[in-house]
Protein backbone atom coordinates (compact mmCIF):
# COMPACT_ATOMS: atom_id res chain seq x y z
CA UNK A 1 0.00 0.00 0.00
CA UNK A 2 1.17 3.09 -1.09
CA UNK A 3 0.61 6.45 0.89
CA UNK A 4 0.02 9.66 -0.64
CA UNK A 5 2.53 12.67 -0.10
CA UNK A 6 0.03 14.29 1.93
CA UNK A 7 -0.55 10.99 4.33
CA UNK A 8 2.71 10.22 4.67
CA UNK A 9 3.39 13.73 5.45
CA UNK A 10 0.96 13.18 8.40
CA UNK A 11 2.94 10.51 9.52
CA UNK A 12 6.02 12.25 9.48
CA UNK A 13 4.17 15.14 11.82
CA UNK A 14 3.20 12.77 13.96
CA UNK A 15 7.07 10.92 14.30
CA UNK A 16 8.31 14.72 14.84
CA UNK A 17 9.59 15.13 11.57
CA UNK A 18 9.39 19.00 10.24
CA UNK A 19 6.61 19.15 7.22
CA UNK A 20 5.09 22.65 6.39
CA UNK A 21 1.43 22.99 6.93
CA UNK A 22 -1.22 21.96 4.59
CA UNK A 23 -4.31 21.02 3.33
CA UNK A 24 -5.76 18.78 0.42
CA UNK A 25 -8.12 20.60 -1.90
CA UNK A 26 -10.50 19.01 -4.79
CA UNK A 27 -11.33 21.91 -6.28
CA UNK A 28 -9.55 25.50 -7.59
CA UNK A 29 -12.26 27.45 -5.74
CA UNK A 30 -10.56 25.00 -2.32
CA UNK A 31 -7.17 25.49 -3.11
CA UNK A 32 -7.76 29.15 -3.40
CA UNK A 33 -9.51 29.26 -0.02
CA UNK A 34 -6.64 27.03 1.77
CA UNK A 35 -3.68 29.10 0.43
CA UNK A 36 -5.58 32.16 1.53
CA UNK A 37 -5.46 30.69 4.67
CA UNK A 38 -2.06 29.35 4.92
CA UNK A 39 -1.19 32.90 3.56
CA UNK A 40 2.15 33.98 1.63
CA UNK A 41 3.36 31.71 -0.74
CA UNK A 42 2.09 28.26 -1.37
CA UNK A 43 2.89 25.01 -3.35
CA UNK A 44 -0.42 23.64 -5.31
CA UNK A 45 0.94 19.86 -5.11
CA UNK A 46 -0.45 17.22 -7.74
CA UNK A 47 -1.51 13.99 -5.24
CA UNK A 48 -0.78 11.01 -7.08
CA UNK A 49 0.98 7.64 -6.26
CA UNK A 50 3.64 8.09 -9.56
CA UNK A 51 7.03 9.75 -8.53
CA UNK A 52 8.70 12.60 -10.98
CA UNK A 53 5.23 14.66 -10.77
CA UNK A 54 7.34 18.13 -10.36
CA UNK A 55 9.13 17.05 -14.04
CA UNK A 56 5.49 16.40 -15.11
CA UNK A 57 4.07 19.93 -14.43
CA UNK A 58 2.33 18.59 -11.32
CA UNK A 59 4.16 20.57 -9.22
CA UNK A 60 3.37 24.60 -9.37
CA UNK A 61 4.88 27.78 -7.20
CA UNK A 62 1.96 30.05 -6.31
CA UNK A 63 2.30 33.58 -4.65
CA UNK A 64 -1.50 34.76 -4.47
CA UNK A 65 -4.71 32.52 -3.70
CA UNK A 66 -5.74 33.65 -7.43
CA UNK A 67 -2.41 32.17 -8.65
CA UNK A 68 -3.13 29.02 -6.57
CA UNK A 69 -6.68 28.89 -8.11
CA UNK A 70 -5.02 29.00 -11.61
CA UNK A 71 -2.52 26.20 -10.50
CA UNK A 72 -5.21 23.87 -9.28
CA UNK A 73 -7.46 24.42 -12.02
CA UNK A 74 -4.82 22.96 -14.48
CA UNK A 75 -3.28 20.03 -12.49
CA UNK A 76 -6.68 18.77 -11.77
CA UNK A 77 -7.05 18.46 -15.21
CA UNK A 78 -3.81 16.76 -15.65
CA UNK A 79 -3.35 12.34 -15.89
CA UNK A 80 0.58 11.83 -14.76
CA UNK A 81 1.68 9.07 -15.94
CA UNK A 82 -1.92 7.08 -16.61
CA UNK A 83 -2.51 8.31 -13.45
CA UNK A 84 -6.12 11.04 -13.11
CA UNK A 85 -4.87 13.88 -10.77
CA UNK A 86 -8.36 13.78 -7.92
CA UNK A 87 -6.94 16.51 -5.34
CA UNK A 88 -3.85 18.76 -5.01
CA UNK A 89 -1.91 19.39 -1.85
CA UNK A 90 -1.43 23.31 -0.96
CA UNK A 91 0.99 23.65 1.40
CA UNK A 92 3.29 26.56 2.29
CA UNK A 93 6.21 26.97 -0.05
CA UNK A 94 9.44 26.39 1.69
CA UNK A 95 12.57 28.41 0.90
CA UNK A 96 14.86 25.53 0.03
CA UNK A 97 18.67 26.10 0.78
CA UNK A 98 19.73 22.75 -0.02
CA UNK A 99 18.49 19.36 -1.20
CA UNK A 100 19.56 16.16 1.00
CA UNK A 101 17.62 12.65 -0.23
CA UNK A 102 17.15 10.42 2.80
CA UNK A 103 15.38 6.50 2.22
CA UNK A 104 15.00 3.37 4.37
CA UNK A 105 13.80 0.17 2.40
CA UNK A 106 14.15 -2.97 2.95
CA UNK A 107 17.38 -5.19 0.88
CA UNK A 108 16.51 -8.55 0.23
CA UNK A 109 19.47 -9.70 -0.17
CA UNK A 110 20.96 -8.89 2.71
CA UNK A 111 17.53 -9.24 4.86
CA UNK A 112 18.02 -6.12 6.29
CA UNK A 113 17.03 -2.58 6.12
CA UNK A 114 19.38 0.16 4.05
CA UNK A 115 19.46 3.68 4.71
CA UNK A 116 20.51 5.85 1.71
CA UNK A 117 21.85 9.05 1.79
CA UNK A 118 22.72 11.99 -0.28
CA UNK A 119 23.95 15.29 0.30
CA UNK A 120 22.21 16.15 -3.09
CA UNK A 121 18.99 15.68 -3.41
CA UNK A 122 15.84 16.71 -5.64
CA UNK A 123 16.05 14.58 -8.09
CA UNK A 124 15.14 10.91 -8.25
CA UNK A 125 17.41 8.33 -7.01
CA UNK A 126 18.07 6.94 -10.41
CA UNK A 127 19.41 10.34 -11.32
CA UNK A 128 21.54 10.37 -8.68
CA UNK A 129 23.04 7.11 -8.83
CA UNK A 130 23.94 8.32 -12.76
CA UNK A 131 24.86 11.71 -11.77
CA UNK A 132 26.65 11.16 -8.32
CA UNK A 133 27.74 7.50 -7.93
CA UNK A 134 30.39 8.52 -5.29
CA UNK A 135 28.04 10.81 -3.10
CA UNK A 136 25.54 8.29 -2.41
CA UNK A 137 26.04 6.46 0.86
CA UNK A 138 24.51 2.90 2.14
CA UNK A 139 24.36 0.95 5.11
CA UNK A 140 22.51 -1.67 6.93
CA UNK A 141 20.81 -1.52 10.08
CA UNK A 142 20.57 -4.53 11.99
CA UNK A 143 16.96 -5.29 13.21
CA UNK A 144 17.56 -6.15 16.32
CA UNK A 145 19.81 -3.37 17.36
CA UNK A 146 18.20 -0.76 15.59
CA UNK A 147 19.97 2.34 13.94
CA UNK A 148 22.73 2.60 15.88
CA UNK A 149 24.31 6.67 16.65
CA UNK A 150 27.36 5.55 15.52
CA UNK A 151 26.58 3.93 11.84
CA UNK A 152 24.56 7.69 11.09
CA UNK A 153 27.81 9.95 11.80
CA UNK A 154 30.10 7.87 10.01
CA UNK A 155 27.71 7.74 6.86
CA UNK A 156 27.15 11.82 7.61
CA UNK A 157 30.89 12.16 7.97
CA UNK A 158 31.19 10.07 4.85
CA UNK A 159 29.15 12.68 3.11
CA UNK A 160 30.97 15.19 4.57
CA UNK A 161 28.51 16.82 6.04
CA UNK A 162 29.48 20.01 8.29
CA UNK A 163 29.17 19.44 12.00
CA UNK A 164 26.52 22.01 12.49
CA UNK A 165 24.58 19.66 10.60
CA UNK A 166 25.57 16.55 12.24
CA UNK A 167 23.30 16.80 14.91
CA UNK A 168 19.64 18.10 13.26
CA UNK A 169 19.90 15.20 10.38
CA UNK A 170 20.81 12.74 12.70
CA UNK A 171 17.75 13.48 14.40
CA UNK A 172 15.78 13.18 11.26
CA UNK A 173 17.35 9.50 10.63
CA UNK A 174 15.98 8.25 13.96
CA UNK A 175 13.25 9.54 13.18
CA UNK A 176 12.15 8.37 9.88
CA UNK A 177 13.83 4.63 10.94
CA UNK A 178 11.30 4.98 14.08
CA UNK A 179 8.69 5.50 11.02
CA UNK A 180 9.94 2.57 9.33
CA UNK A 181 9.56 0.50 11.68
CA UNK A 182 6.19 1.64 13.40
CA UNK A 183 3.82 1.83 10.23
CA UNK A 184 5.81 -1.01 8.92
CA UNK A 185 6.91 0.54 5.94
CA UNK A 186 9.01 -1.49 3.19
CA UNK A 187 10.18 1.86 1.90
CA UNK A 188 10.20 5.27 3.58
CA UNK A 189 11.74 8.11 1.51
CA UNK A 190 12.35 11.93 1.78
CA UNK A 191 13.02 13.81 -1.78
CA UNK A 192 14.23 16.15 -1.38
CA UNK A 193 15.10 16.98 2.88
CA UNK A 194 15.47 20.24 2.56
CA UNK A 195 17.46 22.95 4.57
CA UNK A 196 15.59 26.10 4.77
CA UNK A 197 16.66 28.43 7.14
CA UNK A 198 19.22 26.64 9.04
CA UNK A 199 16.28 24.03 9.50
CA UNK A 200 15.53 20.75 7.71
CA UNK A 201 12.03 19.99 6.52
CA UNK A 202 10.74 17.18 4.54
CA UNK A 203 9.50 18.65 1.34
CA UNK A 204 8.39 15.78 -0.19
CA UNK A 205 7.48 12.19 1.22
CA UNK A 206 6.85 8.78 -0.03
CA UNK A 207 5.54 5.44 1.77
CA UNK A 208 5.35 2.31 0.73
CA UNK A 209 3.62 -0.05 3.97
CA UNK A 210 3.54 -3.97 4.24
CA UNK A 211 0.04 -5.01 2.63
CA UNK A 212 0.47 -7.88 4.97
CA UNK A 213 0.66 -5.85 8.11
CA UNK A 214 -0.93 -2.47 7.57
CA UNK A 215 -1.02 -1.03 11.43
CA UNK A 216 -4.43 -0.30 12.88
CA UNK A 217 -3.77 3.35 12.93
CA UNK A 218 -3.78 3.45 8.74
CA UNK A 219 -6.87 1.28 8.57
CA UNK A 220 -8.87 2.63 5.81
CA UNK A 221 -6.19 5.19 4.47
CA UNK A 222 -5.89 3.19 1.51
CA UNK A 223 -9.78 2.97 0.67
CA UNK A 224 -10.22 6.43 -0.84
CA UNK A 225 -6.49 6.42 -2.76
CA UNK A 226 -7.35 2.84 -4.32
CA UNK A 227 -7.14 3.07 -8.20
CA UNK A 228 -8.10 0.36 -11.04
CA UNK A 229 -10.84 -0.75 -12.35
CA UNK A 230 -14.05 -0.83 -10.05
CA UNK A 231 -13.86 -4.62 -10.16
CA UNK A 232 -9.73 -4.37 -8.65
CA UNK A 233 -11.49 -1.93 -6.11
CA UNK A 234 -13.81 -4.17 -4.61
CA UNK A 235 -11.79 -7.37 -4.77
CA UNK A 236 -9.01 -5.30 -2.71
CA UNK A 237 -11.71 -4.73 -0.20
CA UNK A 238 -13.01 -8.19 0.01
CA UNK A 239 -9.43 -9.42 0.31
CA UNK A 240 -9.67 -11.54 -2.77
CA UNK A 241 -6.37 -12.08 -5.50
CA UNK A 242 -7.75 -10.41 -8.05
CA UNK A 243 -6.57 -9.69 -11.46
CA UNK A 244 -7.90 -7.92 -14.62
CA UNK A 245 -6.97 -9.61 -18.11
CA UNK A 246 -7.76 -8.72 -21.80
CA UNK A 247 -10.03 -11.95 -22.50
CA UNK A 248 -13.81 -12.86 -21.93
CA UNK A 249 -14.17 -15.67 -19.80
CA UNK A 250 -14.63 -15.54 -16.09
CA UNK A 251 -12.24 -16.92 -13.68
CA UNK A 252 -12.61 -18.26 -10.11
CA UNK A 253 -10.84 -20.81 -8.22
CA UNK A 254 -9.27 -21.86 -4.74
CA UNK A 255 -5.33 -21.61 -4.61
CA UNK A 256 -3.39 -19.53 -7.12
CA UNK A 257 -1.53 -22.12 -8.19
CA UNK A 258 -5.38 -23.45 -9.54
CA UNK A 259 -6.20 -20.60 -10.59
CA UNK A 260 -3.18 -20.26 -12.93
CA UNK A 261 -3.47 -23.99 -13.89
CA UNK A 262 -7.19 -22.98 -14.85
CA UNK A 263 -6.07 -19.70 -17.07
CA UNK A 264 -3.54 -22.31 -18.79
CA UNK A 265 -6.30 -24.60 -19.75
CA UNK A 266 -8.66 -22.30 -20.32
CA UNK A 267 -5.71 -20.39 -22.87
CA UNK A 268 -4.92 -24.07 -24.22
CA UNK A 269 -8.72 -24.55 -25.03
CA UNK A 270 -8.53 -21.51 -27.24
CA UNK A 271 -10.22 -19.58 -24.83
CA UNK A 272 -9.25 -16.37 -23.67
CA UNK A 273 -9.49 -15.40 -19.41
CA UNK A 274 -10.87 -12.34 -18.58
CA UNK A 275 -8.87 -12.45 -14.88
CA UNK A 276 -7.43 -13.93 -12.36
CA UNK A 277 -9.33 -15.17 -9.33
CA UNK A 278 -7.89 -16.49 -6.36
CA UNK A 279 -10.85 -17.15 -3.56
CA UNK A 280 -8.66 -18.30 -1.23
CA UNK A 281 -8.58 -21.45 1.18
CA UNK A 282 -11.50 -21.97 3.39
CA UNK A 283 -13.80 -19.73 1.45
CA UNK A 284 -17.50 -19.57 2.85
CA UNK A 285 -20.63 -19.22 0.79
CA UNK A 286 -20.61 -14.91 1.67
CA UNK A 287 -16.66 -14.89 -0.27
CA UNK A 288 -18.08 -17.24 -3.14
CA UNK A 289 -20.96 -14.44 -3.64
CA UNK A 290 -18.42 -11.62 -3.57
CA UNK A 291 -15.97 -13.41 -6.07
CA UNK A 292 -19.42 -14.05 -8.14
CA UNK A 293 -20.25 -10.52 -8.06
CA UNK A 294 -16.98 -8.98 -8.53
CA UNK A 295 -16.45 -10.82 -11.50
CA UNK A 296 -20.30 -10.80 -13.28
CA UNK A 297 -20.03 -7.22 -13.08
CA UNK A 298 -17.23 -6.80 -15.41
CA UNK A 299 -18.75 -6.24 -18.53
CA UNK A 300 -15.92 -7.88 -20.72
CA UNK A 301 -16.82 -11.34 -18.97
CA UNK A 302 -19.07 -13.91 -21.54
CA UNK A 303 -18.85 -17.31 -19.22
CA UNK A 304 -18.01 -18.30 -16.11
CA UNK A 305 -15.42 -21.27 -15.16
CA UNK A 306 -15.89 -21.97 -11.46
CA UNK A 307 -12.86 -24.28 -10.61
CA UNK A 308 -13.19 -25.26 -6.63
CA UNK A 309 -11.13 -27.97 -4.90
CA UNK A 310 -12.03 -28.50 -1.67
CA UNK A 311 -9.70 -28.91 0.73
CA UNK A 312 -10.17 -26.49 3.94
CA UNK A 313 -12.89 -24.92 1.20
CA UNK A 314 -15.94 -27.07 1.22
CA UNK A 315 -18.06 -27.68 -1.83
CA UNK A 316 -21.53 -27.41 0.02
CA UNK A 317 -20.10 -23.94 0.99
CA UNK A 318 -19.18 -22.91 -2.37
CA UNK A 319 -22.61 -24.09 -4.08
CA UNK A 320 -24.88 -22.66 -1.65
CA UNK A 321 -22.89 -19.33 -2.43
CA UNK A 322 -23.36 -19.98 -6.40
CA UNK A 323 -27.26 -20.43 -5.90
CA UNK A 324 -27.53 -18.18 -3.42
CA UNK A 325 -25.91 -15.52 -6.11
CA UNK A 326 -27.84 -17.52 -9.15
CA UNK A 327 -31.15 -15.78 -7.02
CA UNK A 328 -30.05 -12.81 -6.27
CA UNK A 329 -28.30 -11.40 -9.20
CA UNK A 330 -29.47 -14.22 -11.87
CA UNK A 331 -26.15 -15.05 -13.79
CA UNK A 332 -27.42 -14.31 -17.16
CA UNK A 333 -23.69 -15.85 -18.92
CA UNK A 334 -23.34 -19.30 -19.83
CA UNK A 335 -21.39 -21.18 -16.52
CA UNK A 336 -19.40 -24.45 -15.62
CA UNK A 337 -18.31 -25.55 -12.23
CA UNK A 338 -15.93 -28.05 -11.32
CA UNK A 339 -15.78 -29.01 -8.11
CA UNK A 340 -13.99 -31.45 -6.05
CA UNK A 341 -13.06 -32.54 -2.53
CA UNK A 342 -14.40 -31.88 0.74
CA UNK A 343 -18.48 -32.39 0.66
CA UNK A 344 -18.44 -33.34 -2.83
CA UNK A 345 -21.67 -34.63 -2.96
CA UNK A 346 -23.19 -32.48 -0.47
CA UNK A 347 -22.20 -29.55 -3.05
CA UNK A 348 -23.05 -31.37 -6.37
CA UNK A 349 -27.18 -31.96 -4.81
CA UNK A 350 -27.41 -28.41 -4.12
CA UNK A 351 -26.41 -27.60 -7.61
CA UNK A 352 -28.26 -30.32 -9.09
CA UNK A 353 -31.36 -29.19 -7.31
CA UNK A 354 -30.91 -25.60 -9.37
CA UNK A 355 -30.42 -27.39 -12.58
CA UNK A 356 -26.80 -27.35 -13.00
CA UNK A 357 -24.38 -29.99 -13.63
CA UNK A 358 -20.73 -30.11 -12.33
CA UNK A 359 -18.16 -31.00 -14.55
CA UNK A 360 -16.00 -34.34 -14.15
CA UNK A 361 -12.67 -33.03 -14.24
CA UNK A 362 -10.98 -29.45 -14.88
CA UNK A 363 -9.68 -29.95 -18.15
CA UNK A 364 -13.70 -31.06 -19.60
CA UNK A 365 -14.54 -27.67 -17.80
CA UNK A 366 -12.18 -25.51 -19.73
CA UNK A 367 -13.63 -27.19 -23.19
CA UNK A 368 -17.38 -27.16 -22.39
CA UNK A 369 -17.03 -23.54 -21.07
CA UNK A 370 -14.49 -22.61 -24.59
CA UNK A 371 -17.40 -24.18 -26.83
CA UNK A 372 -20.39 -22.41 -25.01
CA UNK A 373 -18.52 -18.43 -25.35
CA UNK A 374 -17.50 -19.30 -28.68
CA UNK A 375 -21.22 -20.86 -29.17
CA UNK A 376 -23.25 -17.56 -27.57
CA UNK A 377 -20.90 -14.78 -29.46
P1 LIG B 1 8.20 14.85 -7.05
O1 LIG B 1 8.60 15.54 -8.30
O2 LIG B 1 7.01 13.96 -7.26
O3 LIG B 1 9.32 14.14 -6.40
O4 LIG B 1 7.67 15.99 -6.04
P2 LIG B 1 8.46 16.88 -4.94
O5 LIG B 1 7.51 17.18 -3.84
O6 LIG B 1 9.74 16.26 -4.54
O7 LIG B 1 8.73 18.23 -5.71
C1 LIG B 1 9.59 18.29 -6.83
C2 LIG B 1 10.53 19.45 -6.71
O8 LIG B 1 9.82 20.67 -6.61
C3 LIG B 1 11.39 19.39 -5.45
O9 LIG B 1 12.55 18.62 -5.64
C4 LIG B 1 11.70 20.84 -5.22
O10 LIG B 1 12.85 21.19 -5.98
C5 LIG B 1 10.49 21.56 -5.79
N1 LIG B 1 9.63 21.97 -4.66
C6 LIG B 1 8.60 21.30 -4.12
N2 LIG B 1 8.09 21.96 -3.08
C7 LIG B 1 8.83 23.08 -2.95
C8 LIG B 1 8.80 24.18 -2.03
O11 LIG B 1 8.01 24.30 -1.11
N3 LIG B 1 9.74 25.17 -2.24
C9 LIG B 1 10.66 25.09 -3.25
N4 LIG B 1 11.55 26.09 -3.36
N5 LIG B 1 10.70 24.08 -4.11
C10 LIG B 1 9.81 23.08 -3.97
MN1 LIG C 1 10.22 14.19 -4.54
Amino acid sequence: MRLQEYQGKELFRRIGIPVADGEIAFSPAEAEEIARRLGGPVVVKAQVLVGGRGKAGGIKLAQTPAEARAHAENILHMTIKGERVRKVFVTKAVEIEREFYLSITIDRAAKRPIVIFSAEGGMEIEELARRYPEKIIRFHVDPLMGLQAYQVRTALFQAGIASSLMRPLGEIFSKLYQAFVQYRANLVEINPLALSDGKLIAVDSKFIIDDDDVPAELAGWEEEELSGSPQERAAKQAGLQYVKLDGNIGIIGNGAGLVMATLDLVARQGGRPANFLDVGGGANAEVMKKALQIVLSDPDVRGLFINIFGGITRCDEVARGLVATQHELGIRVPMVVRLTGTNELEGRKILEAQGITPVADMEEGAATIVRHVHQSS
